[in-house]
């Protein structure tokens, strides 16, 4: 497939309020950049003005949505899960050139998106049995604010039990990619999902303050780094607004020695080099027992040694670009301190494109816990490794981080995954495998990866008043 044959893109995308696209008031725009940091196109900026209107129209729409028949709001938001599936290669071209993931992340991504729409549809006419004896009720206007990695994917799981709830949204995708979430949009806009139900509001954090604020806003879901999600919390604080935070990560991926090495290295790349490291829940830590880090670290490193780095549309890719110029100059710097620190470095020798922004997969020995590479979320395709002795090591180091929002144990033992799951402090625990999801189940952090969940029956209750 040559570049964008299959995709459409227009010079310029407008701001999605009241059910059309309308322009920005202020008319200010910026550029988008595709996955290989070329000019792609022209979004706007949405001024305070435009966050007005955009919570304006979600308001004059609670009482239409939130009274329409649980039936009818399931059939549309079907409706929009098919029209995603029918436009699928549409989407994966779209996300992989936006957010520079490969065609397979991308592909998956979307897949997974719909099975988040089809999942909350479902629940929309089932809402008293989701709650027995409770009388669900809607919030009514939610602000959501998401980032850059998986912008589809974050966008279904914020829209899909929002609005399977009744409640109605303002939606505020990242900077580098709101082209995505326009896209999106434009299908909820042909699904006929009553106007201003949904509004799109693309620009930058001045933005997204701006409508965390805004008092007609009744609850405020927000996915991004720990940083803006502790000034949203203070935004919020004595408001009586509902808020849940679903922040970053640095997860332990714990291989002990009865562990099958061969798919635990299967794991450890799939945890941390899978969409580049981009991941919130990525096992950015390997925590090896002593006796089997060196033959593991080797095996890892041959395995690390075939991935492929590069064009994001060529279905060979392993690993993808990096979102933006300002995302690698990040994932350097932290990797300089800790060389500086310390730790030795490996990087695989693959070949990189000329232009854009890459990083090769690099895995970090040597590492002390207390190197901000072993504390802080790189948010790259960056591994830390290091090791323990004894189960209770293991579980010391892993929750020796201000995040908890997901880990890995990789053993032969039953009983001792029961054990560490239950001494983790970590939203989600991993046995065997990483990365798995199920629009069933629960996922959100403790601490400073945040509070509420997504997810399940759990991410409805975050939209419902349950007295
Ligand atoms: P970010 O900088 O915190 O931005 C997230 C979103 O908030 C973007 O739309 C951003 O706009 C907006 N924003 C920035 N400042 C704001 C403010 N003061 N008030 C309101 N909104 C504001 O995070 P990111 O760099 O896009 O994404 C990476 C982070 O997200 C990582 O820390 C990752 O772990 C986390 N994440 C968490 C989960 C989870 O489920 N726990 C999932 C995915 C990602 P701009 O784009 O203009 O900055
Ligand atoms: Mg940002």
């Amino acid at each position: 497939m040559g570049e964008g044959e299959r995709l459409d893109v227009r010079k310029t995308y407008k701001l999605y309020i009241g059910g059309r696209f309308p322009r920005t008031e202020s008319g200010r725009s910026y550029l988008v950049c595709d996955d290989k940091g070329r000019p792609w196109a022209n979004a706007c900026r949405a001024s305070r003005k435009d966050v007005r209107d955009a919570v304006q129209a979600a308001r004059k729409a609670v009482p239409g949505w939130s009274g329409a028949t649980a039936y009818n709001r399931g059939q549309i938001l079907y409706r929009v899960a098919e029209m995603l599936e029918g436009r699928r290669e549409q989407f994966v071209d779209q996300v992989a050139r936006s957010e520079g993931a490969t065609r397979r992340a991308a592909a998956d991504a979307v897949d997974k998106a719909v099975d988040r729409w089809v999942w909350y549809a479902g629940w929309a006419d089932k809402l008293d049995y989701a709650f027995p004896g409770r009388r669900p009720a809607p919030l009514g206007v939610a602000a959501q604010v998401i980032p850059w990695n998986f912008p589809l994917l974050m966008a279904a799981w914020k829209l899909a039990p929002a609005l399977a709830a009744g409640n109605t949204v303002v939606l505020k995708p990242a900077e580098t990619t709101p082209l995505t979430a326009l896209r999106l949009g434009e299908v909820i806009q042909e699904a006929e999902l009553p106007e201003g139900v949904v509004n799109i509001l693309t620009g930058a954090g001045a933005t997204g303050a701006a409508l965390v604020a805004h008092p007609g806003v009744d609850k405020v879901a927000f996915t991004g780094s720990t940083e803006v999600g502790k000034a949203i919390q203070r935004t919020l604080a004595g408001s009586g607004r509902r808020l849940t935070l679903e922040l970053g990560g640095k997860a332990a991926n714990i291989v002990f020695e009865d562990a099958p090495l061969d798919q635990a290295v299967e794991g450890i790349v799939n945890g941390i080099y899978f969409n580049q490291g981009h991941v919130c829940c990525a096992g950015s830590r390997l925590l090896v027992q002593e006796s089997i880090a060196e033959p593991l670290v080797d095996k890892l490193k041959r395995r690390m040694a075939t991935l492929r780095v590069g064009d994001p549309l060529d279905k060979n890719t392993d690993v993808g670009a990096i979102n933006s110029l300002a995302q690698l100059d990040k994932i350097q710097e932290l990797v300089a301190s800790g060389e500086a620190d310390g730790a030795q470095a490996w990087q695989a020798p693959c070949e990189l494109p000329a232009r854009g922004f890459w990083f090769r997969p690099t895995v970090f020995t040597h590492v002390a816990q207390s190197y901000r590479i072993a504390q802080e979320e790189i948010f790259g395709p960056v591994l830390s490794v290091l090791t323990f002795r004894t189960p209770d090591e293991a579980v010391e180091k892993a929750n020796n981080t201000p995040y908890g929002l997901s880990a890995g144990v990789w053993t032969d033992k039953g009983s001792r995954i029961l054990d560490l799951a239950n001494r983790m402090r970590a939203g989600v625990v991993w046995a065997n495998t990483f990365n798995r999801f199920d629009p069933a189940s629960p996922f959100g952090g403790y601490q400073e990866s945040g509070f509420g969940r997504e997810g399940g029956r759990h991410g409805l209750a975050a939209y419902l008043d349950l007295s």
